[in-house]
């Protein structure tokens, strides 16, 4: 994809500029002498090196103490930990003693105090400051706990808010409770975006790390006060006067000069604090021209201007990051991914709601940016959020035009599903198992696209929740039709006249939208209310095992298992013979759709859970009776872990299995191309990513709507070769996992996605 890139992640790291390359490369092929070296060579490369360490005095505001050139922030901050500790070791120690770092602090802080304080045996507890709503660190608990304190470590910036401290009054909080206790201040993210003067503070350790501002990755520095305890990490040769040792990072130590010759210069290479605040003001405008509903996790107030840190209602960070990569631009989640859920610890410390902290997206960029880039930037941030508009993700009144959305549509928060069904011929749709936190979505959605919703249903009651179809009814009763508002327990609009006739010969209810057609089946088992809501794609009057497309069956049949059955009002013998029945209804290709996906598997079938050979396999096979399906079951159940994150867990989760996906990169895939070898190639991302940056010779098939695709081809999935792609390979890997349990063998997926491509 020869898209152009906006990189807005300097946070993370940032480019090397051009005249540091160039010094860089000077340093590695000209002036590559070793410091400690007599000859001209080395007296050239050591007295660059003092050059350097001169300039970062002036850079950081510290005429005396030590500056020592390291491999990075990390590694100051494992030499400023260790100084303070062995200190520690030889004062009297004080009872209960603590070792103070801010709650928002770079993971780099506490897990070096705690992995330090243990090699070390100092009977410490290491104590996270909490912090407010803005990010800024309570002055009350240092001062009640500063007495006790063997070292405490603070941040001048935060690296995912951009939140700034006030310096003045930290100290003095700091002092006024112990004037000894080492204080580290961690400025990786302050270098070049705040004003630095740290020898006119009490700072002892302030670490930094070049990358941060555009030299390379693997050089950085370490400033320690005048008198400041100072132990040595690296023994050896004796280099930066046995502070430090190891021949120095001369490439490293070369872009620093010229980094901080940039800096100190007023030549206009980088933007002063006015220029960064208009850009703000600007990019800020830019958001909320195009998310009206967005939030900033930040106040700008004391925050640096290069940091902008937002959350966008009804948006995960994962979407938003989708779509910024699909646009070219390259934000961060903000956010540590953790297996379930995705969040920052950082908003969480701040007291932010679960949903900013889930959906935060920081966007970060440095001073060498330029109004032109700015100005780019913003164009297309516009464009890239219009695609969302097209895709009736977000409200907007440019006339875009819309995707046009048809069959089944897969929606998840956490595992829970939710689906619609639009009826391809006609506008009439219905949706299945709402979940609150998508209610807004689907209204929106179901708006933008003109439908005509016939019914909102549940398969069954839910033991911890009331419906969210009742406020997603009441949201969208000027649209549904005026005869089917009054409806059952479970949603079923009381006036549905017409029935079907199911393989069994059973007449049950029915819901038509036009050529398709819903028949309710009771399914008892999950709950006594259960019902099956099975989907033909064909509404005839009989409906064969083979003219159920979609069946719906609630937490009754999950992907890899079954649905608890130990409430008070479950019924595990119910739930034998209706699964019994329901392999009499159902083809066993039939798509069943649940609504709790634990594994990513998005849907199942009575094929696929036979293959797998689990329990519901052997009810299939005839092999077990009622008894011992009931003992089975209860053993089943008694696997549940009730809380998963906070989430009542419906069923007892299996893991994925399968075997590996054959990966194909995307070097191999031109091979296959120029060899003419058949294939199809299909693209996974949403409508609004693929509009972006679409993919030559590839269909799209979003992962919202794998089901749907899955259930059109049910009778020639097997033909040519599948290859699945996505952005970076997770998502194509998830999906041709799906499509291998339900039968398809002759999948590839693209490793790396159009990351590697
Ligand atoms: N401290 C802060 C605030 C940071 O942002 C980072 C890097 O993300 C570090 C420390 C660690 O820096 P490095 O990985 O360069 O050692």
């Amino acid at each position: 994809m020869s898209q152009q890139e906006f990189y807005l992640d300097s946070n993370a790291t940032t480019v090397v500029l051009p005249p540091i390359a160039d010094a860089v490369m000077k340093a590695l092929t000209q002036e590559f002498g070793n410091p400690s070296s007599s000859h001209v060579t080395g007296i050239r490369a050591k007295a660059r090196m003092e050059r350097t360490r001169a300039l970062a005095r002036q850079v950081m505001g510290a005429h005396s103490g030590q500056v020592i050139f390291t491999s990075g922030a990390t590694e100051g901050i494992q030499t400023a930990v260790i100084s303070a500790l062995q200190t520690a070791k030889t004062r009297p120690m004080p009872e209960a003693p603590l070792l103070l770092y801010g709650a928002t602090e770079h993971k780099a802080v506490p897990e070096t105090l705690k992995h330090w304080a243990r090699l070390f045996d100092i009977p410490a507890e290491v104590r996270a400051i909490p912090v407010d709503g803005r990010g800024r660190l309570d002055l009350d608990f240092i001062a009640g706990h500063i007495d006790r304190a063997l070292m405490i470590c603070t941040m001048a910036a935060n690296n995912e808010t951009g939140c700034f401290q006030d310096m003045a009054a930290l100290e003095r909080v700091i002092r006024s409770g112990n004037p000894q206790v080492p204080w580290m201040v961690d400025c990786v993210q302050a270098l070049g975006k705040l004003p630095l003067a740290l020898a006119e503070t009490s700072i002892d350790y302030a670490p930094f790390s070049g990358h941060k501002l555009y030299a390379p990755k693997g050089i950085g520095w370490l400033y320690v006060r005048e008198g400041a305890p100072l132990t040595p990490v690296i023994a050896g040769g004796g280099q930066e006067s046995g502070l430090r040792s190891g021949t120095e990072n001369g490439a490293g130590i070369a872009a620093l000069e010229v980094l901080f010759g940039m800096m100190l210069s007023q030549d206009g290479a980088f933007a002063d604090h006015a220029t960064l605040l208009g850009y703000r003001a600007q990019l800020v405008n830019t958001l909320r021209g195009v998310f009206p509903e967005l939030v900033f996790n930040q106040d700008h107030d004391c925050s640096v201007p290069t940091t902008l840190n937002f959350s966008v209602p009804g948006f995960s960070s994962k979407e938003l990051m989708d779509l910024f990569d699909a646009a070219g631009i390259r934000v961060s989640s903000g956010s540590a991914c953790s297996s379930k859920v995705t969040r920052s610890f950082v908003l969480d410390a701040m007291g932010l709601p679960a949903w900013q902290s889930e959906s935060a997206i920081r966007l970060s960029f440095g001073p060498a940016m330029t109004q032109a880039e700015l100005d780019a930037v913003c164009e297309r941030i516009d464009s890239a959020v219009a695609a969302l508009a097209t895709s009736c993700l977000l409200e907007s009144d440019r006339d875009a035009e819309k995707h046009g959305l048809k069959g089944l549509i897969q929606f998840k928060a956490g595992s829970s599903c939710c689906w619609l069904y639009v009826d391809p011929d006609s506008n009439h749709c219905v949706v299945v198992d709402p979940v609150d936190s998508l209610n807004q979505r689907l209204e929106r959605l179901i708006r933008c696209q003109d439908l005509v919703p016939l019914a909102i249903l549940d398969t069954h009651g839910h033991a911890d929740h009331e419906s969210s179809g009742v406020a997603l009814r009441e949201a969208l009763f000027d649209r549904i039709p005026a005869e089917l508002m009054a409806v059952d327990a479970l949603g079923w609009p009381n006036s549905c006249g017409t029935r079907r006739t199911l393989a069994d010969g059973q007449v049950m209810p029915a819901l038509t939208l036009g050529n398709s057609v819903l028949v309710r089946a009771p399914l008892p088992g999950h709950t006594d209310d259960s019902v099956a809501l099975l989907l033909s794609r064909n509404a005839r009057d009989t409906l064969l095992a083979e003219d159920i497309d979609f069946a719906f069956c609630g937490d009754t049949v999950l992907a890899g298992t079954l649905g608890r059955t130990n409430f008070s009002n479950s019924q595990p013998l119910s739930m034998y013979h209706s699964l019994n029945q329901l392999s009499v209804w159902l083809h066993p290709d039939s798509l069943i759709c649940p609504s709790h996906d634990y594994h990513h598997q998005f849907a199942t079938s009575l094929a696929a859970e036979l293959r797998e050979g689990g329990l519901l396999a052997e009810v299939l096979s005839g092999g077990m009776g009622e008894h011992a399906f009931m003992l089975a079951k209860a053993e089943l159940d008694s696997g549940l872990c009730d809380q998963a994150g906070s989430e009542l867990m419906c069923g007892a989760t299996v893991a994925q299995s399968g075997g590996a996906i054959p990966e194909l990169s995307a070097a191999e895939l031109q091979q296959w191309r120029r060899e003419g070898r058949r294939l199809s190639l299909l693209d996974i991302r949403e409508p609004h990513e693929f509009a972006l940056s679409p993919t030559s010779d590839a269909d799209n098939v979003p992962l919202s709507r794998l089901v749907d695709f899955i259930g059109q081809q049910r009778y020639r999935l097997d033909s040519d070769p599948m290859v699945l792609v996505c952005r970076s390979g997770s998502r194509s890997l998830l999906a041709s996992q799906s499509l291998r349990r339900l039968g398809v063998t002759n999948i590839h997926h693209i490793a790396g996605g159009h990351a590697l491509s």
